[in-house]
């Protein structure tokens, strides 16, 4: 194939190309790249990148030109990067673009300049930002800052699929405060919503990265534990229980401190989400019963024991039982 065959071939994508060289003086330039910048070739090849002509900046109009240009970094040393920066238009306005940048070596695998794929970011900028706006409106609450009914609903639906596809296992844990309405009633109610945020951010902040909290109800809070024995969740409601119930609130010079009961069920295939959550509210049902601040599970005993050995590893101040069936 000769170099037109190439040039042609470049010239029919939709974005668009330049080569540089170490110097980083533009040597090519295509259909794409005149389109999206407004110059044509003639105007830039033999010219620098920098100079007075695509300026790209970040999102906070800082330039890039000047120390943090990707297709500098890249010649210095030659990993290929892709970012997000804003381009300057012959015409004067600023364009988003979505840069992707490689390294072109010679035979001998020297870095002889690097090539830049730009392409129009604005409509996926926009999109993606709508998406995120519009993900967090719907599965956020909006009280706590953590996910709600439906995040943890759409959740359990994801690793039930899992479940029963590959095999991992999962379990959830509904925690509900105890005596809360007292809190509302001895503090009222923007404490009793402080206290709803505190609880939710020691949870949030203390499962592991792959596991999701949500808030399923008034006070009542929902975990999914994703690669956990029945043993393993529940050491987890367990190390969950003790640190709620070390967490304080400073009102004045009062502390406010809640206790949560938990109800912890490891999932089976023909689980629905609602089916297994609820046998998680039974459990939590069974930890009210059994006089509040503790886990209910249906662990074997076996793992039971071996659960609470972990417990008294991981958490050496809890001082309630954990009630097993
Ligand atoms: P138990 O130990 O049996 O769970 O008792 P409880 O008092 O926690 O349970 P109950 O269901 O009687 O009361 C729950 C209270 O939670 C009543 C309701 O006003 C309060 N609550 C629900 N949502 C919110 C909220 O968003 N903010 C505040 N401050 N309170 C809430
Ligand atoms: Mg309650
Ligand atoms: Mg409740």
């Amino acid at each position: 194939m000769d170099d037109a065959f190439y040039k042609q071939l470049l010239d029919e994508m939709h974005d668009g190309v330049y080569f540089v060289d170490r110097h980083r003086r533009i040597l090519y330039w295509n259909r794409g790249a005149e389109r999206l910048s407004g110059y044509s070739a003639d105007e830039v090849i033999g010219r620098f990148c920098g100079d007075n002509l695509l300026r790209h900046v970040d999102e906070c109009g800082r330039r890039l030109c000047t120390g943090m240009c990707p297709l500098a970094a890249t010649i210095r040393d030659g990993q290929p990067r892709q970012a997000e920066v804003i381009m300057h238009h012959k015409q004067g306005h600023r364009v988003p673009v979505l840069v992707r940048v490689a390294p072109i070596r010679d035979k001998s695998d020297a870095i002889v300049g690097a090539v830049e794929v730009f392409s129009d970011n604005t409509y996926q900028k926009a999109a993606l930002e709508e998406i995120e706006r519009l993900r967090e409106l719907a599965l956020l609450d909006p009280l706590t800052g953590i996910g709600n009914r439906r995040f943890i609903e759409s959740n359990t639906h994801s690793r039930l699929e899992e479940l029963r596809r590959y095999g991992w296992p999962f379990g959830v844990i509904l925690a509900d405060i105890d005596h809360f309405k007292a809190i509302n009633d001895t503090f009222g109610h923007l404490v009793g919503d402080d206290v709803l945020k505190m609880v939710a951010h020691t949870l949030a902040h203390n499962v592991r990265a792959f596991d999701a909290v949500g808030r399923w109800g008034g006070e009542e809070f929902a975990i999914v534990a994703q690669n956990v024995s029945a043993g393993m969740l529940l050491v987890l409601a367990e190390r969950l229980r003790a640190l709620v119930e070390q967490s304080t609130l400073f009102i004045g010079a009062r502390n406010v401190h809640v206790t949560i009961s938990l109800g912890a069920a490891i999932a089976h295939p023909d689980d629905t989400p609602l089916g297994l959550l609820d046998r998680a509210d039974h459990l939590l049902y069974q930890s009210k019963q059994n006089g509040r601040n503790c886990v209910s599970s249906e662990a074997a005993p076996s793992s039971v024991v071996g659960a609470q050995k972990d417990v008294a590893r991981m958490a050496p101040t809890a001082h309630k039982e954990v009630c097993s069936r």
